[in-house]
């Protein structure tokens, strides 16, 4: 039966850990969490036309559905260990499962992830993937631990994601380097998964940047009752982003434009410091771009201390479709 040949290909592809004392091929998946540790388990979906365009290649679905989960992981400070894996296909495709395990498989060996179970149905192209990982107890960074004082940071650069979905939607299929460089960062996101491990006890709050830097940091000040004073001139940009695009159009990618997966935090200033010490930033680059202060929502500034306002910025489903 197609089902089970399908699922037998991506069971082939799931790397083993010790920690899972049953994998695909019962009902469900039987797995041992050590002493002292706390389950952290996020579930996020990609839909064909919504999260990746129709002629998206198998592998970057693959790798990005799994990739989107683990950075919601690390942005909680915790271990990956498990996932599970729900497919909804229009056929029995085996040539597009392949190319998705390739891809799924390639991050989860490489982050040491085990695909456990998961779903395989008949219906429009939907991808569901379950996540579940570890932090020592009572580590999980949380969005609601911002303090006035802090300094806020992101790591990595911004924007570049949004910008090569920028360049597809406006038709530019441009082969230099740059541009690939940019769409690699759409299609192949990589979860930052060592630094969120380095936060633990360290940052005071964390989020991953999947929504708009604006938008994410705005749930981290409602969640923790504070306000959110960003330097539009420290958000950092790679140089590809920098070489096809002006400042302006820089500016707006990397302060609401979506598909980062960086990690966006809050941390005394000398903890900061500390961490600039121990943390490889030639790697991975952290840069402190503002500060949290008493009040609410988020405010950008340029470099004269103007207010920057892109209005209601950041991605929300549903969005406008109310009554
Ligand atoms: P059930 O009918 O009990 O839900 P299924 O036939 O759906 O069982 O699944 C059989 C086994 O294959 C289960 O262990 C399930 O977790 C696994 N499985 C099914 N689809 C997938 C998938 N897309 N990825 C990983 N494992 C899967
Ligand atoms: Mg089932």
């Amino acid at each position: 039966m197609a089902e089970f040949d399908l699922i037998a290909h991506i069971a082939a592809r799931a790397v083993r850990r010790a920690d899972v004392a049953l994998s695909i091929g019962d009902d469900a998946a039987v797995l041992q969490p050590r002493p002292g540790e706390q389950l952290v388990a996020c579930c996020d979906t990609l839909n064909v036309g919504v999260h990746f365009p129709h002629d998206a290649e198998a592998a970057d679905i693959g790798w990005k559905s799994l990739a989107v989960n683990l950075s919601d992981l690390a942005a909680m400070g915790a271990t990956p260990a498990w996932a599970l894996l729900s497919l909804s296909l229009p056929r029995a495709d085996t040539e597009f499962v392949s190319g998705f395990m390739e891809g799924f498989a390639a991050l989860a060996d490489s982050a040491g992830v085990a695909l456990v179970g998961g779903d395989t149905t008949s219906g429009p192209l939907a991808i569901t993937v379950t996540a579940l990982g570890w932090v020592p107890h009572g580590l999980a960074l949380l969005r609601s631990g911002a303090k006035v004082g802090d300094v806020v940071c992101v790591s990595g650069t911004l924007g570049d994601a949004a910008a090569a979905l920028h360049l597809y939607q406006h038709g530019a299929r441009c082969e230099a380097p740059a541009q690939t460089a940019l769409r690699a960062r759409m299609a192949r996101p990589g979860p930052r998964l060592d630094l969120g491990v380095a936060l633990r006890g360290v940052a005071h709050a964390a989020i991953d940047v999947s929504d708009g830097l604006l938008a994410d940091l705005a749930h981290v000040a409602r969640a923790s009752g504070v306000g959110i004073e960003l330097d539009a001139a420290c958000l950092p940009a790679s140089n590809a982003l920098r070489s096809v695009f002006d400042g302006d159009d820089c500016r707006r990618f990397m302060a609401i434009g979506g598909d980062d997966y960086e990690l966006a935090f809050t941390l005394t200033a000398a903890a900061f410091e500390t961490l600039c010490q121990t943390w490889d930033r030639q790697t991975l680059p952290i840069t402190r771009i503002g500060r949290v202060v008493e009040g609410s929502g988020v405010v950008l500034r340029d470099a004269e201390g103007q207010v920057i306002d892109y209005g209601r910025a950041g991605w929300e489903h549903f969005a406008g479709a109310g009554p």
